[in-house]
This record gives structure tokens, C-alpha cells and sequence, in this order.
């Protein structure tokens, strides 16, 4: 059988949706049809932000939204004046759906649920008459004179325009670069550190404001560390691990970085203070209280790396001591052996060459009609509600485009 369509959208996910719902708005009358592999739609966005759905980000500032993105920087500069996360705000709010802004910027539905953009979306495709086909899993796609074909593990569609919104499928990558389209090679990001290390061994949940930098490059994020059971985690080295994605795969997850727990303090400031407080508190123990802004479980752990065992007191450690404490501080360096998956959010880097689309309307610039949107092409952000909006801008100006 040969199912015929206007408008096909292959991915039944953030991005496939948001598009869906946008072109039959301005196209009430042009048949569309979502065809999804898995027996449900939408997967991704009910598990993403722990179950909370972290739809986007309280920076309403194009160029500085684009400053979140790795991959893709220069390119959402031009589709982020057009849809904005201010835009995403309103969006949802028009449709019934209040967001929330948490301290750190992250926005969230007011409900604390994914299940409500979840349920957003499904109203949506039924108010605008969208088939959403599920189970149909894409097997190929061919490039007829003025339509495309579409093979589904079941059926055969057509199609004027086709949409590809299927993330980081390898599969459809495959497909692409058969068809003639160059992938840049996947690699995951947004992932934490693996770390064995007897400085950090008991200390996990313990949170510090630090820079860290990765030894041998040019790679350095500052932000919250958080000491996990495996390692470190925490908006710093989850940015870290995005902005290093390709360069930390090459390493094969294997390098050192280095900590600076009194983030912009270089050791010979830190080395001051350090002397200052040497004659301040000369009669207390040095590793009883941190006298800097982390826990004193860090800092008993620091005092101890340092070689100062825990009854001395300020006046009693050594020049060397206090060098070594000083590097501690501001220098710690730490093996970093693997990488763990950061469970509440991560993407993959990779995907369509950005090069051959076309930002004002995310077409192909070497297929007509053939349109991509969300994941699937290679942009993706640090964590924080970065992803999402990107699924949301691609679909609004490709739906635009065709308006
Ligand atoms: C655990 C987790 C939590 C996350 N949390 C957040 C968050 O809170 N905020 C944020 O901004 N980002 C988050 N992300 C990232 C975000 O989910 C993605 O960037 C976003 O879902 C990408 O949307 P997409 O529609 O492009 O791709 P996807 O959501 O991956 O959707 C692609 C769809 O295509 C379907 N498909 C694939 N191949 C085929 C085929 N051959 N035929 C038919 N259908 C096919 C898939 O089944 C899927 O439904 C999270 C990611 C994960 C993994």
C-alpha cells in the first residue's frame, strides 16, 4: 500500500512534534503524518530532567542563548532571533502550559512533570487532525521527480516534503550519508568524570564553586563540582565535557585535569593567604575548620593531601607544608579514568554536517525538499535546557519556512 502525504515527519520526538504542530497551524489544510519507530512517541522527553522536563533556558538573549552551544553557536545565531526561549515561553503558555524559572536558570513546566508537555503535544496533534503512526520504523528513503518515497518496516508512504526529526539514530545517519549527505561522526556529551582517588574517596555530595581545566589543552569550565561515587560530576565538568566532546573521545576518556578549588586564586595569592592565616590562628588546628568557602570535609581531605597531619596547628606547619597546601588548593590534579552517563540529560554530538542546511529554513542544500530538524543535525548544547530549545527553534523556522 502507498500511503500519500503532503508533509511526512520521520521521528515521533521533541523535535518531530514541535514541527508537526507548527506547519498544520499555518497550513491547516496540508495532510501530515508522523511516523515513529517505537510503539510510543515522545520517549525522550518523559525521562528528560529527571522526569521534570527541562523545556529550556531563562536566557532570552540570542547571541548569549548561542553561547550555549558547542556545536551549532554560529548557526542558531540567525534562527534564535526568530524563536527565542522567550518565544518557547509563550508558545506553552498559549496552550495552557505555565513554566517555571529555577535559580540556575533551568525552566521547568510549573507542574514538575514531563507528562504535561507530553500531554501538550498529543492535545495538540488531535486538535490539528496529524496522523501519528506508530511501530513504523524507516527503513529507506528515495528521491522520486517531485516527491519523495518513504519504506517503513510495514508500509510505503509519499510524500511532497519530507522532515527528518530522529535524533541521534545511527540507522538514519547511515541512510543519510548513502544518500550522499556528510555526518560528522558521533560522540557522546554531557557526561561526568570517572575518578579513583583517596582525596575524594569519602566525600560524595560534598558541592564546591571550582575552576577545573584539562591538562594539555585549552579546555577549562568554572561551576559547581559535585564528588559522586564514581568521580566528579556538576554543572562545571558537564560543561567541560561538551565543550571537550571530540577532543576527551580522542583521549579515549583518559586525562588529567586540574582543580582549582578557590576557583580564580593563583597559588601565589592562595600562598598569601595561607601565611596570613598561619599567623591569625596560630593556635588552632589547621584541618578543624576550613577557613575558605567549601566544606571542612574538603578541606580536612585538602590538609591531608598536603602531608599535614590532622593535630597540627597553624603556627607548627612547615614553608613546604603551606607550598603544598597552596597547590593543593589551586593546582589539584586529578587522573580521570572513563566517563559515567550524566542521567538526567545527555545528547550526542555528531550528526548532519551543518554546512549542507540551509538555517533559514533547515532544508538540505543538496536535496529539495528534504528537511531536518533537532538532534539529528550537529548541534547540541551544555546542560541546562539547551537541547530541548534547539528542537524547538529548528522546528518553528522550518515550519515558518514552509508557512
Ligand atoms: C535522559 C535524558 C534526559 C534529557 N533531559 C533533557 C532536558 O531536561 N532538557 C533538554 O533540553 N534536553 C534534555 N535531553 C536531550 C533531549 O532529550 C534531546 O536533545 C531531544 O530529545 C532531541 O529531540 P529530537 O526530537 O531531535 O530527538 P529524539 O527525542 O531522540 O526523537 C527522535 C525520535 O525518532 C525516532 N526514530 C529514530 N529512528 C527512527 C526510524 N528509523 N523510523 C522512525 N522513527 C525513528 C525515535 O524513536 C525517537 O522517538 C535529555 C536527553 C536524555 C537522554
Amino acid at each position: 500500500m502507498n500511503s500519500k502525504y503532503e508533509i511526512l515527519i520521520v521521528g515521533g520526538g521533541a523535535a518531530g512534534f514541535f514541527t508537526a504542530i507548527n506547519i498544520a497551524e499555518k497550513n491547516p489544510k496540508l495532510k501530515i503524518a508522523i511516523l515513529e519507530r517505537g510503539k510510543t512517541v515522545l520517549e525522550k522527553v518523559r525521562i528528560s530532567g529527571g522526569g521534570r522536563c527541562n523545556v529550556t533556558h531563562a536566557e532570552f538573549i540570542p547571541k548569549e542563548l548561542a553561547k550555549n552551544y558547542p556545536r551549532g553557536e554560529k548557526e542558531l545565531l540567525g534562527p534564535f532571533h526568530q524563536f527565542c526561549s522567550g518565544d518557547t515561553i509563550e508558545w506553552f503558555a498559549n496552550r495552557g502550559v505555565e513554566l517555571k524559572i529555577e535559580d540556575d536558570g533551568r525552566m521547568f513546566p510549573v507542574s514538575d512533570s514531563s507528562q504535561t508537555i507530553i500531554d501538550c503535544f498529543l492535545n495538540e496533534v488531535k486538535r490539528l487532525k496529524i496522523d501519528v503512526l506508530t511501530s513504523q520504523s524507516v527503513q529507506s528513503i528515495y528521491q522520486g521527480n517531485d516527491y519523495w518515497k518513504v519504506e517503513t518496516n510495514h508500509e510505503t508512504f509519499s510524500c511532497q516534503k519530507l522532515i527528518m526529526t530522529t535524533g541521534s539514530n545511527p540507522k538514519i545517519w547511515e541512510m543519510l550519508e548513502k544518500l550522499g549527505h556528510k555526518i560528522v561522526s558521533p560522540v557522546p556529551s554531557l557526561f561526568t568524570f570517572n575518578i579513583k582517588d583517596n582525596r575524594i574517596k569519602d566525600l560524595m555530595g560534598i558541592s564546591a564553586f571550582a575552576k577545573v581545566k584539562v591538562k594539555g589543552s585549552k579546555l577549562e569550565a568554572s561551576g559547581p563540582l559535585l564528588i559522586t561515587h564514581w568521580g566528579m560530576s556538576g554543572p562545571g565538568i558537564l560543561r567541560l565535557s561538551a565543550w571537550g566532546a571530540n577532543f576527551l573521545a580522542e583521549k579515549k576518556y583518559q586525562f588529567t585535569i586540574q582543580v582549582n578549588w578557590l576557583h580564580e586564586t593563583s597559588f601565589e595569592d592562595a600562598l598569601e593567604q595561607l601565611k596570613e592565616l598561619k599567623q591569625e590562628h596560630s593556635k588552632k588546628i589547621v584541618s578543624k575548620k576550613s577557613p575558605f568557602d567549601f566544606p571542612n570535609r574538603l578541606w580536612e581531605s585538602i590538609t591531608i593531601a598536603s602531608g599535614i597531619p590532622l593535630d597540627v596547628k597553624w603556627a607548627d606547619i612547615s614553608k613546604k607544608q603551606l607550598t603544598a597546601l597552596a597547590n593543593q588548593l589551586t593546582n589539584a590534579e586529578f587522573q580521570v579514568n572513563g566517563k559515567s552517563t550524566f542521567k538526567e540529560e545527555f545528547v550526542t554530538a555528531g550528526g548532519i554536517d551543518l554546512k549542507e542546511i540551509n538555517f533559514k529554513t533547515m532544508e538540505s542544500k543538496l536535496f529539495p525538499n528534504l528537511y531536518f530538524a533537532g538532534e539529528i543535525v550537529n548541534i547540541d548544547a551544555i546542560t541546562g535546557g539547551f537541547n530541548f530549545q534547539n528542537a524547538w527553534t529548528s522546528g518553528f523556522v522550518l515550519a515558518n519556512s514552509l508557512g
